[in-house]
């Protein structure tokens, strides 16, 4: 077997590391991020700010119920505006209220697991990690996971958080049943059989029926990955995409704006003796890390930016990782970003990403980032970016600090052409008037919302633009 260069967590780092060292040696300098400063309390009251640090707000009110009958009360003694906060990790402004910010950290855990259906029943607070854990000590695993385990399970499945491969659906896919406690204190079971039409509903449901308390999820077998990675030029990477878009498990890709480059990512299940048998020492930064000291080099010395972009891909060599399901898609993100992802149908998938791609180059619009490239399998799950429909969904990132509107604008407007749903986790700029048309249960939903909640008590302002009264 070939012995590859580099121990790497993924290949992304690598790409970001050539592109960094065509730089430098190209201009002899770099530069290390700014450092940023949080937002400050306003008269005692603590700002609560997402992940990306993009949305700021300041809740008159916590509140961290212990128990579903604390949960309860709660809920029936309270007449103001309340929103659901997960792991703060959504770009859109999803979570924001200047009244009651609800955390359901303390409803984590594995509640019961059914060996003979491998399901299980966990806490709405739990987070994919720790999820990961519990089950992989279960011998279990998650059928598929998005690309970052620090979410919530409850709010990731209000976005129909999802990971990559067409042959599977989103995290909202796999939920087989969940709790949800209505804005009357009403406490309601679902799944297919029991309140079908509130399961299709709240399996995807960004916060605007009720609190979630736990979730059942079909899950499996505890399974090992090899993943694998290559940097192909754009016209050969593209015919590839298209063989594995049903023939392989998991396969993702990323694009590199100003390149004619992609790196194609596969993941194949192995067995337990092979993954045991290639481990390597693993380094455990954020891929993208490089990426962010290449955009300051940039920045700096713009006419770099095409002599890079072309000449850093070629030196990317082809990586291997193996490991368990849980540690080959529980990347880490500590360097900041914005994001916009939207889903077109899968069979457009390839088409829009070269759109996406050309226009960057044309425009010779002023970004780096990857631009990220997944396919899901169809669901039907109301609101959910997969109703009916297999997808693609493609990514637009800029560092948390360099302007992103001007661009994300050009993308959507590339997405609207192609009937794209945005991520409702993700930032877009659709209201009603556009998700009315997108969504063919999109009555269905407001009908019911509106029952579950009469008083709108979980519409904040983002939700007052996607149902207004
Ligand atoms: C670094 C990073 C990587 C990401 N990678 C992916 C990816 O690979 N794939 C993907 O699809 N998305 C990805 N996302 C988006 C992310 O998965 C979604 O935005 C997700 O919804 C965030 O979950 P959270 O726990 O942080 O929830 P939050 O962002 O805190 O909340 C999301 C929604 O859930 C609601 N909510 C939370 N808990 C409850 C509850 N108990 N009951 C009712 N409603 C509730 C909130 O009100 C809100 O509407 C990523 C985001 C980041 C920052």
């Amino acid at each position: 077997m070939k012995n590859f260069k580099l121990t790497r967590r993924d290949a992304l780092k690598a790409t970001g590391a050539s592109l960094a060292a065509s730089a430098a040696l190209t201009s002899g300098c770099s530069e290390a991020p700014k450092s940023v400063s949080g937002p400050k309390s306003i008269n005692g009251v603590m700002p609560w700010s997402n992940w990306a640090g993009n949305q700021v707000c300041y809740p008159a009110e916590r509140m961290r119920p212990r128990n579903e009958e604390a949960l309860v009360s709660l809920l029936r003694e309270s007449s103001g505006k309340i929103r659901a906060v997960g792991a703060g990790h959504s770009f859109s402004a999803l979570v924001p209220t200047d009244e009651t910010m609800l955390s359901m950290a303390r409803f984590r855990g594995v509640k019961d697991i059914n060996y003979e259906t491998k399901e299980v029943t966990v806490g709405a607070g739990t987070r994919l990690a720790a999820l990961g854990d519990a089950l992989a000590a279960e011998g279990l695993g998650m059928i598929n996971m998005p690309d970052v385990n620090t979410q919530s399970l409850a709010g990731a499945i209000a976005t129909s958080t999802h990971g990559t491969g067409q042959k599977f659906g989103s995290l909202s896919h796999y939920v087989t049943g969940l709790t949800l406690v209505t804005a009357a204190g009403d406490v309601l079971k679902c799944s297919a059989l029991e309140n079908k039409d509130v399961f299709d509903a709240a399996r995807c449901n960004i916060g605007s029926l009720g609190i979630i308390t736990d979730v059942t999820l079909q899950v499996r077998d505890n399974y090992y990955l090899k993943e694998r990675s290559e940097m192909l030029p754009l016209e050969e990477a593209f015919e590839k995409m298209e063989k594995m878009r049903l023939a392989k498990q998991h396969f993702e890709a990323y694009g590199l704006p100003h390149s004619n480059h992609v790196l194609v990512i596969e993941f194949s299940e192995v067995s337990k003796e092979e993954s045991d048998a290639n481990q390597k020492e693993e380094n455990s930064s954020d891929v993208y890390e490089s990426f962010r000291t290449l955009a300051g080099v940039i920045e700096a010395a713009p006419f770099l930016r095409s002599a890079v972009m072309s000449i850093g891909p070629r030196t990317v060599e082809i990586e291997e990782r193996y490991g368990a399901w849980n540690e080959i898609f529980g990347n880490v993100r500590d360097i900041r970003f914005n994001e916009m992802e939207y889903t077109v149908a899968a069979e457009d998938g390839l088409a829009c990403f070269r759109e996406v791609l050309d226009t960057i180059k044309e425009k010779n619009i002023d970004v780096i980032f990857p631009i990220e490239f997944r396919y899901i399998g169809e669901d039907d799950i109301w609101l959910s970016q997969f109703y009916k429909r297999a997808g693609a969904a493609i990514s637009v990132h800029n560092f948390h600090d360099k302007p992103h509107k001007a661009y994300f604008s050009e993308m959507e407007a590339i997405f609207d052409r192609f009937q794209g749903r945005p991520h409702w986790g993700k930032l877009h700029n659709k209201t009603e008037k556009e998700f009315s048309v997108l969504y063919p249960q999109w009555n269905a939903f407001k009908e019911l919302r509106q029952r579950l909640d009469p008083e709108r008590q979980f519409i904040n302002q983002h939700l007052e633009t996607i149902f207004p009264v």
